[in-house]
């Protein structure tokens, strides 16, 4: 039998669409199965501050629709030094605090791996953030949500850059990774697609533009996920008006509204999924471990599968991409 009684709870990094879903999921699993909880609010500054207080079922009532946490998030200096860990494990220990349930993306993840080797208490990781790019599971929450945002916002540049010819350059988030921008980029049948995983993207870019689109068809999205390597929207669109002087060049950066808005019904039932698991997984006895999802099957992947791995972009989406657009 576990001896857990009492666990944590904590959103941690960039906030994402479903982690209060995954927050009331957490919370309510923990309590059908006897635990008590406590929300940590803040990430893992208040997990050193002592800023936690117990949660019970009702707490979490009413916010599986809204946007952003509801126990707020941080990105903690603190807690990457030792003596902050330090400070963080007092607080657990003064709380009665036997177990953590972190929600967030890789860096939250290394700092929860660091501390299960430190201490011994055991944490797991719910994948929380709208890039998509943690290794070992095909979802994070937050992913879907922001597609649907990014998808509804082109619609609307597309009417206003078909009313005037213009090719607009739409900048999506993503960090270096193009998840969302690919996905995104399908979905709204932009006409091309650059992300920083594919080089010679900007190559076959120029080729079309060289080609004559603007002969055949009026107007056109271009998406282009944020990344250090080719520069983002601005710095490309600028190399496409020098270039290209007989194209009409726009720039969209989609910015925070990506972050945020109600959760998707699929973002809420993945939360859901991964938050009951995740107290499955602690009263196994499981720790150092982000619960994922893979073929739509609940997965255990290791935190240091997951930090050390890169995760691969999938080829298939990229022949469809390369299928149906230019
Ligand atoms: P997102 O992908 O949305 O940015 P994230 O979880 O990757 O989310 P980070 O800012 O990288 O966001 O990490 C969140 C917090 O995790 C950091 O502010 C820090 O407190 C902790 N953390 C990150 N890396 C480490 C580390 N190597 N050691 C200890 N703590 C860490």
């Amino acid at each position: 039998m576990t001896k857990l009684k009492r666990i944590g709870v904590l959103t941690s990094g960039g906030d994402a669409p479903g982690m209060n879903a995954a927050i009331r999921a957490v919370t309510r699993a923990a309590i059908y199965n006897g635990l008590e909880v406590y929300g940590i609010r803040h990430g893992y500054e208040g997990m050193i501050n002592g800023w936690m207080k117990q949660l019970k079922s009702y707490s979490v009532s009413n916010i599986i629709q809204r946007g952003g946490t509801v126990l707020k998030t941080a990105r903690s200096k603190e807690f990457r030094t030792p003596e902050g860990r330090k400070k963080a494990y007092n607080q657990l220990v003064k709380n009665n605090i036997d177990a953590c349930v972190i929600i967030g993306g890789d860096g939250s993840f290394a700092g929860a791996r660091i501390f299960s080797e430190e201490y011994d208490i055991p944490f797991v990781g719910i994948p929380g953030t709208i890039d998509n790019d943690l290794f070992g599971t095909d979802y994070t929450i937050g992913y879907d949500t922001a597609i649907n945002t990014v998808v509804e916002a082109v619609d609307k540049i597309r009417d206003t850059a078909s009313s005037h010819n213009r090719l607009f350059f739409v900048e999506v988030m993503g960090r270096n990774a193009g998840f969302l921008a690919l996905r995104s980029g399908i979905a709204c049948g932009a006409e091309a697609i650059l992300i920083p995983e594919v080089e010679t993207h900007y190559d076959k870019l120029s080729e079309f533009l060289e080609s004559g689109f603007h002969r055949k068809k009026s107007s056109g999205i271009i998406l282009v996920a944020e990344g250090k390597e080719a520069g983002g929207a601005f710095e490309i669109a600028n190399r496409v008006k020098e270039e290209f002087k007989e194209y009409d060049v726009r720039v969209t950066i989609l910015g925070h509204i990506q972050r945020g808005g109600s959760p998707s019904a699929f973002d809420r039932v993945t939360a859901s999924k991964l938050g009951v698991a995740a107290i499955d997984a602690l009263l196994d006895d499981q720790k150092s471990i982000m619960i994922g999802v893979a073929n739509n099957e609940v997965v255990h992947v290791p935190f240091n599968k997951t930090i050390k791995n890169n995760k691969p972009i999938n080829q298939s989406m990229l022949d469809i991409a390369d299928i149906l657009t230019i």
